[in-house]
């Protein structure tokens, strides 16, 4: 059993609410430990850890702050076996899948490493007589993220790396479903070097968050998880003065043009539809194929494929996803495949019924996949979140874009076509954050930025990339004048640059 209480000033402490709840096993449905759920006293106390500690840290020159970074590279590697095996096992996912989880991750601290060089101001000499002006970006202090139970190692790196690159210090309020990775991490970065303070964890539920979006001390907020609670942190966030960005659900697209190679198409579907139990912001749940032949040469292939995926434990390297996050969550998946039924969706593969043998007690269900689904069904329009495909006949190319760019969620889409003309006029006009041209997943690599359009993003920085290090520091613009004998008076206009 594993009490995981909190990280604050540089060590595991315990909870002291009085609050706490289990940890499963998705796999088996065993407990695996608990997690602490804070009150709004130890919310408190981090904060107080970590405004003590910031200003030392913020006067550490930038070169010394990122070695942190890369010392933590080096000890991931180190652990890279043990991380990936608490993550599958807290969340489900195989530890193939697991691997991928904390590398995404590692491949932002890389990025983070080139902070320096991010952070420089702008310098312009000689604006006006004896006048020079110059930028220069600063941490904003204490800041915070807030993070989903699908990506435990990869989106808490997201932010906890430019965050303290710039020389923040960083509240991490993680998943209470699988918190054990987020742990690891922290003690990780002390390891590799980070002074007490600068990173915490404070588990919990809504009573942390709230805690979090009433702290005076608390700058910036960073959130990834459902649309309405993305909103809800938004909306509070930003009332009470805070810099919030905040990243919410997904339905995404993958529009299959009549000349895609069928093949290269099913296979990336299979992937991108049912990999991590259809648990990923960037999973395809929505398959659009254009015409009816496309269609119909698309279920021929893709049917038996979804019918002979492998379920299994996160601990069978052989198997193609495993157990959902909570058995709450597979009650829902499976009640979503019961309303598309009800609807009148073609239920063409019914993965209810899967049970695991030897791990009866695990959150499993097998694929499933809906053909005829309609715009108007709950199917369509709502994130199910699990290892359901629902296909969409288009009878047009500009029917398929007009479905992605009307449905409600804006965060991936894909497009499958050998037809340059088509992928061009799609990567322009369709109205999503990130696009795959024959690319089912397009997560786009460390060093662009990542987010969502649509109810799937609110705020107006992305993730990693550049908008990352503007996110987590201020600008602040020097006007400077050494007159070296220009004597011009007192001015009562505004000065100009006339
Ligand atoms: P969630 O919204 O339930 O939880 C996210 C975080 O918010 C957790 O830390 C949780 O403790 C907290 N939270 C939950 N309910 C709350 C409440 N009522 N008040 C305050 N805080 C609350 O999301 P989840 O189930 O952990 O993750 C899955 C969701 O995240 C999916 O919708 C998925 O699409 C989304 N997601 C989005 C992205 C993206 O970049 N757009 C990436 C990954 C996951």
């Amino acid at each position: 059993m594993i009490d995981n209480g909190h990280f604050i000033g540089g060590k595991r402490v315990a909870g002291t609410s009085g609050r706490k709840q289990d940890v499963m096993q998705p796999m088996d449905g065993t407990v695996r430990g608990t997690v602490a759920l804070a009150s709004q006293a130890e919310l408190r106390a981090a904060v107080e850890n970590a405004k003590a500690a910031q200003p030392g840290w913020a006067a550490t020159n930038p070169q010394r702050r990122v070695r942190v970074l890369m010392k933590f590279l080096e000890l991931v590697a180190r652990e890279y076996d043990a991380l990936a095996d608490i993550l599958a096992r807290e969340h489900g996912k195989t530890i193939a899948d697991a691997k991928g989880d904390i590398q995404r991750g590692l491949e932002v601290v890389e990025v983070c490493i080139g902070a320096p060089h991010m952070m420089k101001g702008e310098f312009t000499d000689g604006a006006g007589p004896g006048i020079d002006v110059y930028s220069m970006r600063q941490p904003l202090g204490v800041v915070a993220g807030i993070t989903p139970f699908n990506f435990p190692a990869m989106i808490p790196l997201w932010k906890i790396a430019p965050a303290i690159a710039c020389g923040n210090a960083f509240i991490l309020k993680p998943s209470e479903r699988d918190p054990g990775v987020p742990m690891r991490i922290a003690e990780l970065f002390i390891e590799a070097g980070l002074p007490a303070g600068i990173l915490n964890v404070v588990n919990g539920d809504k009573e942390a968050v709230d805690a979090i979006l009433d702290d005076p001390d608390i700058k910036a907020i960073g959130f990834v998880g459902s649309t309405p609670i993305a909103q809800y942190i938004y909306s509070r966030g930003c009332a009470a003065g805070k810099r919030v960005q905040c990243f919410g659900g997904a339905k995404n697209h993958m529009i299959i043009m009549p000349d895609a190679d069928m093949d290269q198409t099913v296979d990336a579907l299979i992937g991108a539809g049912y990999g991590s139990a259809g648990e990923r912001c960037m999973a395809i749940s929505v398959a659009v194929p254009v015409g009816n032949d496309t269609a119909n040469r698309l279920m021929e292939k893709l049917v038996p494929r979804v019918e002979s995926l492998k379920v299994g434990p996160s601990t069978d390297s052989s198997a193609d996803f495993g157990p959902l996050v909570t058995a709450q969550a597979l009650e829902r998946v499976k009640g979503y495949v019961d309303i598309g039924v009800s609807e009148g969706a073609k239920l063409v593969v019914d993965g209810r019924g899967f049970s695991m043998q030897g791990y009866e007690n695990g959150y499993y269900m097998g694929g499933c996949l809906f053909d005829s689904v309609t715009a108007d069904m709950r199917i369509y329009k709502e994130e199910i979140f699990g290892p359901v495909l629902s296909v969409v006949r288009a009878p047009t190319y500009e029917n398929a874009i007009k479905l992605a760019n009307d449905h409600e969620m804006g965060n991936g889409v894909a497009i499958f076509t050998r037809d340059g003309d088509a992928a061009r006029d799609f990567a322009s006009r369709v109205q999503v954050g990130m696009v795959g041209i024959n690319v089912p997943i397009p997560v786009p690599i460390a060093y662009y930025t990542f987010g969502g359009w649509k109810a799937s993003s609110f705020g107006d920085l992305n993730q990693h990339g550049p908008d990352a290090f503007r996110f987590y520091t201020k600008t602040k613009t020097v006007t400077s004048r050494w007159p070296s004998g220009v004597k011009d008076g007192a001015e009562f206009v505004i000065p100009t640059m006339n």
